[in-house]
């Protein structure tokens, strides 16, 4: 065996513990020697290495059937952190995730965007603030994540689409340049959906909906986000389901995002989402026929992403946080009503991140990315 292949080798072993370990939580030389089918002392001098590089620390004891008691151990969840940072037109917000994901920190501050450099002084001075108040090790934090409302180009360096924050040509460095950490730049949706995979990983096809002020939506194929060539992911929101329609901020006439996003129901509605579901609740004619048309485009643009791929719908955003469980099932029966075929049933399973989902996602691809390359 060669030297290269030798270290391969040693890294595939440590690996497989620290993935055994993270899966179970909490476990025994003896557990993970099963599970791995590695020798123990392979594992012991693995667990050492772990425990010196602070990513596992010895837990309680398991109860002995007889001889000597074994040893647990548990991941540090701790021993490295992600700053994820969703930027909005009106607002940013931001979150510090663990390695299981678990939110450790999060704020908000009304920062409404412009692409000018006073912007990003008061951008990177929120983010840093929030960073030295949460108080990790300079070394334990792998990178801030940033997801925005707009398109990014392959390589992850340039805004190549936001006519909502007005960011067409935005770079990678002008984040670089804020931080002492590593940056990367996310399409909103996207990003948000892969925190949803995160989340429930036994999920294979799907749509990801999102009903935040602007509309949005990515397709999950296979357990993955569907990335194209030329944009980041699926635009759901442009697709146009009545050529008449009122005008999209994208220049084209009657897209779902004309029909869908919680701008348009605050709009046509007169009032808050809030306020709006409270009414909708409390039975006010109004708002029930308000919700049963927006309800209704809802259901065409599923049915429409239906008609390509058969898949389930996760339901996120900024109007879940508003909607009930009845609220949902009407959207399902909907889709179904508007299905061509009688039989067809349409599974939506709501997010259980809120509105964090995309500054989650920023974070995770981070984390994600430390998990699988340890
Ligand atoms: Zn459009």
């Amino acid at each position: 065996m060669d030297i290269h292949s030798s270290i391969g080798l040693k890294r595939l072993n440590l690996q497989k513990v620290y993935h055994y370990l993270y899966n179970a939580r909490s476990s025994s030389k003896l557990d993970i020697s099963n599970g791995t089918g590695l020798s123990i002392p392979t594992i012991a001098s693995n667990i050492v290495e772990l425990e010196k590089r602070g990513l596992i620390r010895e837990g309680h004891e398991f109860k002995s059937t007889g001889g000597r008691r074994a040893q647990s151990y548990s991941i540090c969840e701790t021993a490295r952190i992600a700053i994820g940072v969703e930027i909005l037109k009106e607002e940013v917000k931001i979150v510090a995730i663990d390695l299981y994901g678990n939110i450790i920190d999060d704020s908000r501050k009304e920062i409404p965007f412009v692409n000018n450099a006073s912007y990003f002084g008061e951008f990177g001075r929120f983010v840093n603030e929030f960073i030295e108040r949460i108080a990790f090790p300079k070394g334990s934090i792998l990178g801030i994540g940033v997801a925005l409302q707009g398109l990014v180009s392959e390589d992850g360096q340039t805004v190549v689409y936001s006519e909502i924050l007005k960011a067409d040509g935005l770079k990678l460095k002008t984040f670089r340049k804020l931080f002492d950490f590593e940056c990367r730049m996310f399409h909103d949706t996207e990003i948000a959906a892969l925190a949803e995979i995160w989340n429930c990983p036994e999920t294979q096809n799907a749509v990801y909906i999102a009903l935040n002020r602007y509309f949005g939506g990515a397709l999950i194929l296979n357990g993955e986000v569907r990335r194209t060539q030329k944009l980041s992911s699926a635009t759901i929101e442009h697709m146009r389901i009545s050529l008449d329609g009122p005008l999209c901020y994208c220049g084209k006439r009657g897209c779902a995002e004309s029909f869908c996003g919680a701008n348009h129901l605050t709009a046509i509605s007169g009032m808050p989402a809030e306020e709006f579901f409270e009414k909708l609740h409390a039975g006010d004619t109004n708002c029930v026929s308000i919700w049963q048309t927006f309800t209704r485009n809802l259901a065409v643009v599923i049915n429409n992403i239906h008609m390509v791929v058969n898949c389930d719908v996760i339901l996120g955003g900024y109007l879940n946080l508003f909607m009930s469980d009845d609220d949902v099932r009407f959207i399902e029966e909907t889709v179904r009503d508007e299905h061509f075929n009688n039989g067809f049933s349409c599974v939506i399973r709501r997010s259980r991140l809120g509105d964090k989902a995309p500054a989650m996602g920023a974070a995770l691809d981070f984390i994600d990315e430390f998990i699988c390359d340890l």
